[in-house]
């Protein structure tokens, strides 16, 4: 115990590198089980040297909360299916603004406490004591707010993305008004209480955050909401650096600076790979705000498609050089990558060339699409990112669509009206044939209409992902009906 007490610093630095190793690990997806690994060994440095560094430390408390943690946390990874992780992880950011909050609360009412009784007697009784300086009120109050914007705007996103009646999209000449309104009250009463310490104030300044962290996220439309939970990822690491400041950690105000910087870096790749910027995203549009948020819900559209079946599906990829496979949110909703990896070895077996094309936004989560095909081990090799497969698709003769619809969407490229004009798309519409796999004619996450369904070298074929792709590959196989 004293060991680790006198010789915290290192290991606080070992665990700093261990968390960059994890960052660097989790890149890519040959190296991200060994990155979560550093993860799990940096954070348990990191939680048992801060417990026994602490000055007389509340076990009970301390060992009781950690505890309740464990309990909840393990029972809902195990149970979470893959197409609620970004729900999850938005309600874990708001558990990190919560507890910012929290934080500064206590630091503040802890010292106030100190201040009544007295530091002469404090210090006369040999306990150690130091009046609030500019620099720690400044951390508090930057942490508190952070945390409390954090907080709301990610029960918000949570809400959206669960699609619950309350996370309802607010829109309006009068939005950016309030916003600017709440947003300057909060810095003047933030900054008030900077200057003289006032409590009313620092109350004030807190909920005044709370109310604009939600007012701040209820206008953004369902389609940008993966930006917006990638910003308040950033936006829970800050906050975290902020407590780590107010408590002296090293720890926290370097996991949390990792955090932060890395949310920031995947919030600016998702824009560019949307051809948005972060202030069009969270003050400009409301892309999908009018979309259901859940697929099935789009409208339907009376234009003339073509459809096929599993079968003569089965039959034209079968006698193709090359197939790319496109998967999407559908792919994740119907639980169909095994069954598409097998269809992708049957093909490969018939000497068929096959790949997958990945877009940075496919499915509900960054990274969905690659997971889910990690899981079902699908070779790395065998799995190209938009930049490096979109300019083959004229050169292929199937393009696969599973489930996917605003990656694969025309519009974005030729439709400058459309919402999502500007976004990069896999240019699935220049393949000699291309065939879709979905159960309706319903629209996707955005609420758009696609014209690559009504494209002459496209065939719908109508129906579950996983039940689809079995039949196929049944019928490549000679084994269908
Ligand atoms: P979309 O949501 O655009 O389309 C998915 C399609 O899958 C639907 O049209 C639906 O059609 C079909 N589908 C759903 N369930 C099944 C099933 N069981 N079997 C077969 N088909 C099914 O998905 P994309 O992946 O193309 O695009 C992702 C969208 O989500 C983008 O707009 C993106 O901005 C947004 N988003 C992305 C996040 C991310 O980080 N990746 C996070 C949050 C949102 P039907 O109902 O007819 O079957």
């Amino acid at each position: 115990m004293e060991f680790i007490r006198d010789n915290a610093d290192w290991f606080y630095l070992i665990g700093a590198v261990l968390f960059i190793m994890t960052l660097r690990g989790l890149s890519g997806p040959k190296t991200a089980i060994q990155g979560n690994r550093y993860g799990m060994i940096a954070m348990a440095i990191a939680v048992l040297t801060t417990f026994f560094v602490a000055e007389n430390p509340v076990i009970w408390m301390i060992v009781g909360a950690m505890a309740a943690g464990a309990v909840v946390g393990i029972a809902r990874a195990k149970t979470v299916p893959m197409t609620q992780m970004p729900e999850t992880v938005a309600l874990m950011h708001s558990l990190v603004g919560l507890a910012a909050v929290l934080i500064a609360v206590a630091a503040i009412l802890h010292n106030n406490k100190l201040l009544e009784i007295g530091a002469e007697a404090l210090t006369a009784n040999n306990i150690s004591f130091h009046a609030m300086s500019k620099v720690h009120l400044f951390e508090l109050f930057v942490g508190c707010f952070v945390g409390a914007i954090t907080f709301t705007a990610s029960v918000f996103a949570y809400g959206k993305l669960a699609a619950k009646k309350w996370a309802k999209t607010i829109s309006g000449a009068w939005v950016k008004p309030l916003q600017a309104l709440i947003f300057i009250a909060m810095l003047a009463a933030g900054i008030y209480f900077f200057l003289t310490g006032n409590m009313t104030s620092f109350w004030a300044m807190t909920g005044l955050a709370l109310v604009f962290g939600w007012v701040w996220i209820a206008p953004v439309g369902g389609g940008d909401m993966p930006v917006v939970v990638s910003l308040l990822n950033s936006f829970s690491g800050w906050a975290a650096a902020g407590i780590g400041f107010t408590l002296e950690n090293n720890m926290l105000i370097v996991a949390g600076s990792l955090v932060g910087s890395s949310g920031a870096i995947l919030s600016y790749i998702m824009c560019k790979a949307m051809n948005r910027s972060i202030i069009n995203v969270l003050f400009g549009g409301t892309m999908g705000a009018a979309a259901a948020p859940a697929a099935g819900g789009g409208a339907q559209v009376q234009r003339n498609h073509r459809s096929g079946s599993a079968d003569d599906a089965g039959f034209l990829m079968s006698n193709a050089d090359s197939v790319v496979i496109v998967p999407g949110y559908g792919m994740a909703q119907g639980r169909a990558q095994n069954a598409v990896k097998e269809l992708a070895n049957t093909l490969k077996e018939q000497g068929v060339t096959v790949r997958f094309a990945i877009h940075p936004v496919a499915g509900r989560m960054p990274g969905h699409m690659n997971v889910l095909l990690a899981e079902a081990d699908v070779p790395y090799e065998d799995i190209l990112e938009m930049d490096e497969i979109n300019s083959d698709f004229p050169a292929t003769d199937v393009v696969l669509v599973i489930g996917a619809n605003d990656v694969v969407n025309p519009a974005a490229k030729d439709d400058p009206s459309s919402p999502i004009y500007g976004m990069p798309i896999l240019e699935a519409h220049k393949a000699r044939t291309i065939m879709v796999i979905k159960r309706s004619m319903a629209t996707g996450y955005a609420g758009l209409d696609n014209d690559l369904f009504y494209n002459d070298k496209t065939m719908m074929i109508f129906g579950d992902a996983k039940k689809v792709v079995e039949d196929m590959s049944k019928a490549i196989n000679g084994t269908g009906h």
